[in-house]
């Protein structure tokens, strides 16, 4: 029997046909591929720099320039920097400075506020150090105003605040070789020097609009959803936009940000278009209020077992309990190792690795089957149903859960305008072309997304000058080099937390969380052992760019098959700053024994500590 018939056996009858569905998707994906990649987005300045200005905070704030110096210097206050404040604080730092160009802390929490904005990933799991500050999230999955406070409590939890510049953005960091300390430059003339800095700068931060022909002529409302406009449409981050009662609304866009916020459109807009490039595919979401008794019963260290178990889950491994049991793990447990171990239980033996690609691909199909037939039993209207089908394989875009999205379709008032894969065709004065037909609107949503696939700097939106002047622009044009994506040689006491050739997981404060302790050891022994400066060496770097070569497994073939988005760089793969090209493939679990092992043998390997 060949590889492919053992595994088709074992799974049973399959009610679609797989070379079917394969030559679908591989349709449906150059029905979208375009030769202008990431290029097809235009960046938001000059004149679209006002999508970006910060609607939360009062206009013409001002503040003298202030010239500092500061222990640990923390760029960014969202998860990442806040983590690494408080890692810093258990640790005994008492001098941290803490800078965000946002009024406040909070980071993607601070930004998206728009209606419906939830985390996707479990409460319990997602927010971090609820023990630490005895918090109990209301919901299995929290609403974006409970994160936000929480982000607020964590910083005020761990005297973040004291010291903190807000609406200050960065403009250049030079390293002052003979102080051996960075110096910080800032739109407000600040003066800002630190010994040790670490950057915790967000993925996902800088919004993205898309290049339509007439962008500009469009004279109707329009703002970009993580800089929601209540103050025009009314209401608040739970719903109610009483404003938009009388108004024609479109949305352009429906990914993980617009499948959330559709539904609070859709319930008060006179008429709401929502205009698709792509279907996302919007599983079960199940959310309940938290049971308090439940909450009061979990053992001390809680937090940190289930998430332990949830990563493990959702890095492919085993566990005897599912203790988050939702859509996630579902999927994991379906679509990787997991799902080859019960196999080869089944079997009495390992599988071929032919047998195994077989069965990930068939569970695939299968699952997304099962997210199809949702949509089918879901909405009324079967040719609206029909437009609303994913046609690719679960991981090439970002999964979705929601209870109310496919539901919306089913209003009278909302009308899906698909795009065959092919996007708005042009704006004009009054509304969106789709297919030669215009759609008046009186306010536009673009809910088009993040820059991705730019270089570190540019989306950081500045330069950081390193030893004998190399900017981190020139060090990473060709890509990134780091030692465990913490830090590059000739940037010493520069840390950088986030997404820089480093694992990432599902629930990615955790990752932060990992990249926080690791960074606290680094300064703390560098500290201990001398003169407090701690910096990759060229052969530590050549060292993790080598490992990180050799782990990077991760499906080349599998992001080529999937229909263009962010994750595989809109389809032209090989960009050495693509979403997931500096993500260490043996994954999470791996990547933070190595950490840990690495801190228990102290000897610092691939740092130099002078
Ligand atoms: P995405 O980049 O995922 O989605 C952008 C959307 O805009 C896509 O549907 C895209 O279509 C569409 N689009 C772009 N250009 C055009 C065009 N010319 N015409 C029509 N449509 C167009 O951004 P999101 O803000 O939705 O999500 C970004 C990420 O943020 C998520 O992947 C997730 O990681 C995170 N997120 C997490 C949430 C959570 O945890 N709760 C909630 C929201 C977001 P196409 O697919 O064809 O490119």
């Amino acid at each position: 029997m060949t590889d492919t018939n053992v595994i088709r056996e074992l799974l049973g009858d399959l009610d679609f046909d797989p070379d079917a569905l394969h030559e679908k998707y591989l349709h449906e994906r150059d029905k979208r591929l375009r030769e202008d990649g990431n290029e097809q987005y235009v960046e938001v300045t000059r004149d679209f720099s006002r999508y970006i200005d910060d609607p939360y905070v009062d206009p013409g704030f001002t503040r003298p320039a202030v010239q500092r110096s500061h222990e640990v210097v923390i760029i960014g206050g969202g998860f990442g920097g806040l983590l690494m404040g408080a890692r810093l604080r258990e640790a005994g730092f008492d001098d941290i400075c803490l800078i965000e160009k946002a009024g406040d802390v909070g980071g993607t929490w601070y930004w998206n506020r728009y209606p419906g904005a939830a985390c996707d990933v479990e409460s319990y799991v997602y927010l971090p150090l609820l023990e630490e500050l005895g918090y109990m999230p209301k919901h299995k999955y929290s609403f974006a105003p409970e994160i936000f406070e929480h982000s607020k409590a964590i910083a005020r939890h761990y005297d973040l605040y004291r010291d903190a510049l807000f609406q200050t953005v960065i403009s250049r960091m030079t390293w002052d070789e003979a102080a051996g300390e960075w110096e910080i430059e800032t739109n407000r003339d600040d003066r800002i020097r630190a010994r040790y800095v670490a950057m915790a700068n967000g993925p996902l931060d800088r919004p993205k609009l898309p290049g339509i022909p007439g962008i500009n002529e469009f004279e109707g409302y329009t703002f970009h959803t993580s800089r929601w406009d209540y103050e025009y449409t009314g209401g608040d981050a739970y719903g109610n936009l009483d404003n938009l009662g009388d108004k024609v609304v479109g949305i352009i866009g429906t990914g993980a940000t617009a499948v959330q916020c559709i539904p609070h459109l859709g319930a008060s807009a006179k008429h709401l278009f929502v205009f698709q490039r792509t279907p996302s595919s919007v599983d079960v979401r199940n959310n309940r209020q938290t049971d308090p008794e439940w909450f009061a019963s979990l053992e001390p260290g809680w937090q940190r077992r289930r998430c332990e178990n949830f990563n493990i889950l959702v890095s492919g491994g085993d566990q005897d309990e599912d203790l988050v049991a939702d859509g996630w793990t579902d999927i994991f447990r379906n679509l990787t190792g997991i799902a080859a171990k019960g196999a080869s239980r089944k079997l009495g033996r390992r599988l071929t690795p032919a047998e195994r690609a077989e069965l990930m691909v068939l569970s695939d199909y299968r699952k997304m089957e099962t997210v199809r037939r949702r949509v089918e039993e879901t909405v009324k209207d079967q040719a609206t149903a029909e437009k609303l089908k994913p046609w690719y394989r679960q991981f090439c875009k970002r999964p979705c859960f929601h209870d109310e999205y496919l539901p919306t379709f089913n209003r009278p008032n909302v009308t899906l305008v698909d795009t065959d894969g092919q996007g708005v065709q042009q704006l004009t004065r009054n509304g969106v072309v789709v297919d030669g037909v215009e759609y008046p609107v009186d306010c536009l949503v673009f809910a088009t997304g993040f820059e991705v696939g730019t270089t570190y700097t540019r989306r950081a939106g500045y330069d950081i000058v390193g030893r004998g002047g190399v900017s981190l622009t020139e060090k990473w044009a060709p890509g990134m080099r780091t030692l465990h994506g913490l830090q590059t040689n000739g940037f010493p006491n520069c840390f950088f937390l986030g997404f820089t050739q480093t694992a990432t997981t599902v629930s990615v404060p955790m990752a932060l969380n990992e990249q926080a302790e690791h960074v606290t050891y680094m300064i703390t022994e560098s500290k201990r052992r001398g003169s407090g400066v701690v910096e990759a060496t060229a052969e530590g770097e050549d060292g993790w760019v080598e490992e990180m070569r050799r782990a990077a497994k991760l499906g080349v073939r599998f992001y080529a098959e999937c229909t263009p988005g962010y994750y595989n760089n809109e389809g032209k793969l090989g960009n050495p700053h693509g979403f997931f090209a500096n993500t260490y493939g043996e994954g999470p679990i791996r990547m933070y024994e190595m950490l840990r092992g690495w801190r228990e043998t102290g000897d610092l390997e691939g740092c130099d500590v002078r």
